[in-house]
């Protein structure tokens, strides 16, 4: 199997190289040009696997033999067995038909590890296949860079360099980074902000003989690898309530839209999937989209669910790609009009298709608490506010009360706790793994808001040239 580029443009590359590729160089993302298909058969004898012999199974078709399958089912193995539940994506019931999918058993206790702890090692297991090295560099508000230094910590073929904006993470954000003291990881705090940080990645990207010497790498979400393995948990979820037999709905708290593209991919696979609900926070650009079939930009607005204070969510691209036929031209130009404009809109006959499977629905911070505060008295769940948003977005615009509605779980409420707090009157505790947080030494410099000074420092750690 190939992957092509949504914009059409691109040669068509195999599995390995997507991944080390990120981004196909003509700015689009890639997907596979056949996309796998389950029958009904295999969808009942998912039923019951273990959760790491499901993902095996549900990725090896897009792997095309690239990776051998005894090594990657090695590898499966191993980033699953570093999860906290026996489980490792366990279901609870909220209510009849209501049900909840905890993401968060992973090691920095977002939903976000379930694929960059396997992306991590694909990483490494190819790059030593291949006699390379990389050097990953990326920027965090705080929320999303612990995800991906425990994802590359200890890797042979990976140093990791992350910018944070010194002293405006908060202190367990910062700490899940700055504890993490393996050889090849180097936090940098930035005296500067998050946006001086991501443009001094960008920076650092556009430079291409900075790039091509310590070759740059991201782990970023429009990576094909995360999109894959997050197909897993919704076969997992929906074979354990009833698929192939019964269809499911899924309620999904949206930022870059790449986990709910995942469940459009697991539909595709033959999923019976009957509604799924995009819930957005008040940076709303996509449940605005599902309600009325534009899609303009608005300015980012700081929430309690920063993970999902996003504008232009990058995996939609995807989703386009699939609506326009895969006509990489068509998505190319309207990708271009999207800059040009700022806004794009869908006719209403397309509008209409969308919505017979999609609906969007917007929570801002105080419909958030109130979600929190209602659903802790109602079930006894702490729900962290990404969470929330995907609880209520579900209740609220669900069609079929006899189809399960399952929301995702993205986040673990400790890693909120100021906002579960405000919201319940209860402080969640950290879990086991991350107890004793506090006492754990830290290791990070602080750079100046200075490119050359940073740029210095990145090549200084990397190993790519020794
Ligand atoms: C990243 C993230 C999201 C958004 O996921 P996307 O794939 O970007 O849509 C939602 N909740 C949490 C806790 C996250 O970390």
């Amino acid at each position: 199997m190939s992957y092509h580029s949504t914009r059409g443009r691109s040669p068509a590359l195999a599995f390995d190289d997507v991944l080390l590729a990120g981004l196909a160089r003509d700015g689009g993302l890639y997907l596979p040009e056949q996309w796998p298909h389950f029958s009904k058969e295999d969808l009942a004898s998912f039923a019951g696997l273990p959760y790491a012999q499901l993902a095996v199974r549900v990725m090896r078709p897009f792997l095309d033999g690239t990776i051998a399958e005894d090594d990657f089912a090695a590898l499966v193995a191993e980033t699953y067995a570093g999860f906290d539940h026996a489980a490792v994506a366990p279901l609870r019931q909220l209510g009849r038909n209501d049900w909840l999918l905890e993401l968060f058993h992973g090691p920095t206790l977002a939903f976000k590890d379930y694929a960059l702890q396997l992306l991590g090692r694909l990483f490494d297991h190819v790059l030593t296949k291949k006699g390379q090295r990389v050097t990953i560099v990326g920027a965090t508000s705080g929320d999303t860079g612990s995800a991906a230094i425990e994802a590359c910590r200890d890797r042979a073929s990976v140093d990791i360099v992350i910018l944070h904006p010194k002293g405006r993470t908060s202190e367990v954000q910062r700490r899940q980074m700055t504890t993490v003291t393996s050889t090849n990881v180097r936090n940098i705090a930035v005296e500067g902000t998050f946006d001086d940080c991501q443009d001094m990645v960008k920076a650092m990207f556009n430079d291409q003989p900075f790039r091509d010497q310590l070759h740059l790498s991201a782990v970023n979400s429009i990576n094909w690898a995360r999109i894959m393995a997050q197909i897993v948990y919704y076969v997992a979820a929906g074979t354990a309530l009833g698929a192939p037999h019964r269809a499911i709905s899924f309620a999904v708290p949206t930022g870059n839209f790449g986990n709910v593209y995942a469940a459009f991919a697991a539909r595709r696979m033959g999923l019976p999937i009957s509604q799924l609900v995009v819930g957005s926070n008040s940076n709303d650009i996509l449940a605005r989209f599902f309600e009325t079939g534009t899609m303009s930009m608005a300015e980012v607005v700081p929430t309690l669910s920063p993970s999902m204070d996003i504008q232009v969510s990058s995996n939609f691209e995807r989703y386009l790609f699939d609506l326009f036929g895969e006509d990489g031209t068509r998505v190319a130009d309207f990708m271009e009009r999207f800059r040009r404009d700022r806004q794009f809109e869908v006719g209403e006959t397309m509008l209409a298709g969308i919505n017979r499977l999609v609906q969007g629905y917007r929570l801002n911070d105080l419909a958030t608490t109130e979600a929190i505060r209602q659903l802790y008295q109602e079930t006894g769940e702490l729900l962290d506010p990404h969470s929330a948003i995907g609880v209520a977005a579900g209740r609220a615009r669900r069609r079929d009360e006899t189809t399960p509605m399952v929301a995702l779980a993205t986040a673990h409420p400790a890693k909120f706790p100021d906002a579960v707090e405000a919201a319940t009157g209860i402080r969640p505790a950290l879990p086991q793994r991350l107890s004793d947080l506090f006492e754990r030494p830290e290791r990070y410099d602080v750079l100046p808001n200075d490119l050359e000074t940073v740029k210095d420092y990145v090549r200084q750690v990397a190993r790519v040239n020794a």
